[in-house]
């Protein structure tokens, strides 16, 4: 295993943070797997887990049982996991900038333009490499101006040219769920067999330049494009998965998830051996664009009736918002039937506040999908 130190941009005079990954296996040897967790620096369960991860890696690397190379970036936010203000961490947002620590990452099928036409041919892997290295070319051209963006572009330069990319988050109460784009379902199905998702959020782009969808999403674009003309891979597979609730770290439950993503590593080829028998699907794969967010209708009071994980049908209550001065009871009912997947952890709304998410089946919503 070789660790690798990746200076960010100084942000202030004598101040300098830096970002750590750990790297296993053999680059070439096989496929290339990136892992990172927390870039949400508040969300940890996935810190806990690549902590476990690291020591079955370990393991397996020496045993000689790696065939490829596994990317492991346990911390992948130094800047937010530094920011806490009257006692509370807040690492969804850079306080510098107000802006999402996962949005504004690369368009890579904008960066690679229209000359990239003229490096591709009949053979899908030679285009698969020569894809690869346009993105290499374009990530070094790109010049960062603050600390941020000098994470932002270390984070992807070392998941650029990875067959598989796993993103680790959480949400504040929560049910395992993992987002990734339509045409990497096929390759996400083993993984959320594996990991025992209970929900599987699909979109084509959903709008915020989050760093999953900046690594998958100019595959399917570019395929699309010259669709009858040059053969294109979705040559990576990239997720986001939501690890549970916030306060969901525990060792047995994060030596579990490690154990079922060694699982998954098996079954894609980079950790040698039969993986285990893979569970059945606890859910079918459902659009983000299906899934509806409740909100309050007036300020109060939070009580829940219905738990994350549960299955609600269409006009059932979940929630009711309480004014405790007027004794106004307001039941929230979803208008899709669908997993609750997420509770927000705030028990007093404001008017308007997202209470709650259930995962439908049928899109009804278009445009930019994504919460703040
Ligand atoms: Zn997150």
């Amino acid at each position: 295993m070789e660790i690798r130190r990746h200076a960010l941009l100084s942000p202030s005079v004598g101040t300098h943070r830096e970002l750590l990954s750990f790297h296993y296996g053999t680059p070439g040897a096989g496929q290339k797997v990136y892992l990172q967790a927390s870039l949400h620096a508040d969300e940890l369960p996935g810190m806990l887990v690549l902590h476990h991860l690291k020591q079955r890696l370990a393991v397996l690397e020496a045993q000689g049982l790696l065939r490829g190379e596994v990317v492991v970036v346990p911390v992948a936010n130094p800047i937010g996991l530094d920011q806490t203000l009257m006692h509370g961490q807040l690492g969804r947002f850079e306080f510098a900038s107000s802006e999402n620590f996962n949005r504004h990452y690369p368009d890579f099928l904008a960066l690679l333009g229209e000359g990239i036409a003229a490096r591709l041919g009949q053979d899908a892997e030679a285009n698969k490499r020569a894809i690869r290295a346009a993105m290499g070319d374009a990530l070094g051209r790109i010049k960062p101006a603050t600390e941020l963006q000098s994470l932002r572009q270390i984070l992807v330069s070392l998941a650029y040219d990875a067959d598989v990319v796993l993103d680790l988050h959480c949400d504040f109460e929560a049910v395992l769920h993992v987002y990734t784009e339509t045409p990497c379902l096929e390759q996400a199905e083993p993984l959320c067999r594996y990991l025992g998702a209970q929900a599987v959020l699909l979109a084509k782009g959903s709008g915020g330049a989050s760093f999953d969808e900046a690594l998958s999403g100019h595959w399917w674009q570019l395929a699309e494009r010259h669709a009858g003309r040059y053969p294109i891979p979705q040559a990576c597979f990239s997720a986001t998965v939501e690890l549970r609730g916030n306060t969901d770290v525990y060792h047995p439950v994060a030596a579990q998830d490690a154990d079922n993503l060694i699982a998954f590593l098996q079954h894609r080829g980079v950790v040698a051996g039969d993986p285990p028998a893979m569970p059945a699907a606890l859910c079918e794969a459902t659009p983000l664009a299906g899934s509806e967010t409740l909100h309050a209708p007036h300020a109060g009071v939070v009580a829940f009736h219905r738990q994350a994980g549960d299955y609600i049908e269409a006009g059932e209550v979940v929630v009711d918002v309480i004014d405790p001065l007027t004794d106004t009871v307001t039941s929230v009912t979803a208008s899709v039937s669908g997993v609750l997947y997420a509770r927000g952890i705030v028990r007093y709304a404001t008017t308007g506040m997202d209470l709650c998410k259930v995962a439908g089946k049928v899109a009804f919503r278009s445009g930019y999908l994504l919460s703040a």
